[in-house]
């Protein structure tokens, strides 16, 4: 981040209020369920809040070739983005087990909003993380590190 990007330092979750929050995560389990994953059978669903307060939710794709394989996370923003969403406040994922968004999805978000809320549940909707996107990847890869390289 620098001083160039004065958007991604607003205030971090002014949509995040407990009631919008459990819609988030309901959100997010009631997309896991439409989750194509025969191979792994390892569902994910995801629900991503935008800065203005709107909601786009995603769950994980799998193909038999697995690399075109996408992530819940993933498949949200992309719907997000292909509206015209760029800045986010937070996103809520819920697996089985409660694990956290891999490196892809982390970096996907993060070329956003690296400052938005990253929410993890588990499959019985117990809560197992609540931390900035930030936290999850530090020293993430920016924007401006590709329009400064040579520079820095
Ligand atoms: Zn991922």
């Amino acid at each position: 981040m620098s001083s160039t990007e004065p958007s991604r330092k607003k205030a971090l979750t002014p949509h995040l209020t407990d009631e919008v929050r459990h819609t988030l995560i309901e959100a997010a389990q009631t997309v896991r369920q439409h989750a194509y994953a025969p191979y792994s059978d390892y569902l994910v669903g995801a629900a991503l809040l935008t800065n203005g307060g709107a909601i786009y939710t995603g769950c994980n794709v799998e193909n038999a070739a697995f690399s075109p394989t996408i992530c819940a996370e993933r498949v949200a923003l992309v719907k997000a983005i292909s509206e015209g969403e760029r800045e986010f406040e937070a996103i809520a994922v819920v697996t089985d087990n409660g694990a956290f968004p891999c490196g892809l999805c982390r970096q996907m978000m993060y070329e956003f909003s690296p400052l938005m809320t990253v929410i993890v549940v588990d499959a019985e909707g117990i809560m197992v993380n609540e931390s900035t996107l930030a936290e999850l990847l530090p020293k993430g890869f920016t924007p401006d590190q590709v329009h400064k390289h040579g520079t820095a």
